[in-house]
């Protein structure tokens, strides 16, 4: 259990410290692993939104499996993850960048017959959809629409990761609860274009099966690695900060505003428009004065 204080904490400084993202590569088998701490960045979200349980614990799933799919972005690009689910959550939206700024929630904040007990994050979710789309501010990269079927992010973006990348990959996420989140972790293994298929298996099912059976895993990301990948030939490649960080503001919510026009029942601007971010909860409230 961690220690939180007593009063609330503020977006941006929580007591998880920074998030990071490490990469690495096996050898000789040609395995990409990469290792993500994305805690801080869950427990932001979870605060924002004010989220149950059951949402809680999808954002810190999604923030892991958003961060370590967006770890190959270049230059300006975004991937963006959409789900429309059958159950009482009723799906999610979320997105990260190329700098691993992660942004989102699920629909539903609180699924408050869920919420009361533990593990039931399938039954809040259901099946559905899930639309996937990699853009620049000027394009669509690649969109592609997958069925969420398993109650589990982690299997859900697995299989749009080998049905859109043809690549063989395995994505385990992990996080804690306990009356908040404690933790969302997360790892992924891809095969390199010169590993056999063979000694991806192999690489795959032990790890797996190490990271299993860990009580808790290790929260440095590093460590993580070390523990799950140890007798193998590990290489690191670097490390990256994730964060929570929204691109909404003031003057696009006004901008948004003063395209849509005043309500079309001729009764003008209200005296304030309530505007409320999807993806970071925030509410901007603007008088009709900067409407003109
Ligand atoms: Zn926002």
């Amino acid at each position: 259990m961690v220690e939180i204080s007593d009063t609330p904490t503020a977006p941006g400084s929580t007591p998880f410290g920074k998030d990071r993202l490490v990469q690495g590569i096996i050898e000789p088998e040609e395995v990409r692993i990469l290792a993500v701490d994305a805690t801080a960045t869950a427990f932001e979200a979870e605060y924002r939104h004010l989220s149950g349980r059951c949402s809680a614990e999808i954002v810190a799933d999604l923030c892991a499996g958003a961060a370590l799919l967006g770890a190959d972005l270049k230059n300006d690009e975004r991937l963006s993850f959409q789900a429309r689910l059958s159950g009482p959550i009723g799906g999610f939206l979320c997105e990260i960048d190329r700098d691993l700024n992660f942004r989102g929630s699920t629909h539903k904040k609180t699924v408050p017959d869920l919420d009361a007990e533990s593990g039931r994050i399938a039954d809040a979710m259901g099946s559905g959809s899930l639309q996937v789309l990699r853009s620049t501010a000027a394009t669509i990269v690649y969109q592609g629409i997958t069925t969420m079927e398993a109650g589990s992010v982690a299997a859900d973006f697995e299989r749009h990761l080998s049905e859109s990348q043809q690549v063989a990959s395995a994505l385990l996420l992990r996080h804690t609860y306990d009356r908040q989140l404690v933790s969302a972790q997360g790892l992924l293994l891809q095969a390199l274009p010169s590993a056999t298929e063979s000694a991806f298996e192999r690489v795959t099912m032990e790890i797996r099966r190490r990271a299993d059976a860990l009580d808790a895993w290790p929260r440095d990301p590093e460590a993580l690695l070390a523990t799950v990948c140890a007798g193998f030939g590990l290489r690191t490649l670097g490390t990256r900060d994730v964060r929570f960080r929204c691109r909404c503001s003031r003057e696009r919510v006004v901008d948004m505003l003063r395209g849509m026009g005043p309500p079309e029942d001729g009764s003008g601007w209200p005296e304030v428009s309530r505007v409320g971010c999807a993806f970071c909860g925030d509410v901007f409230e603007v008088p009709p004065s900067e409407l003109v």
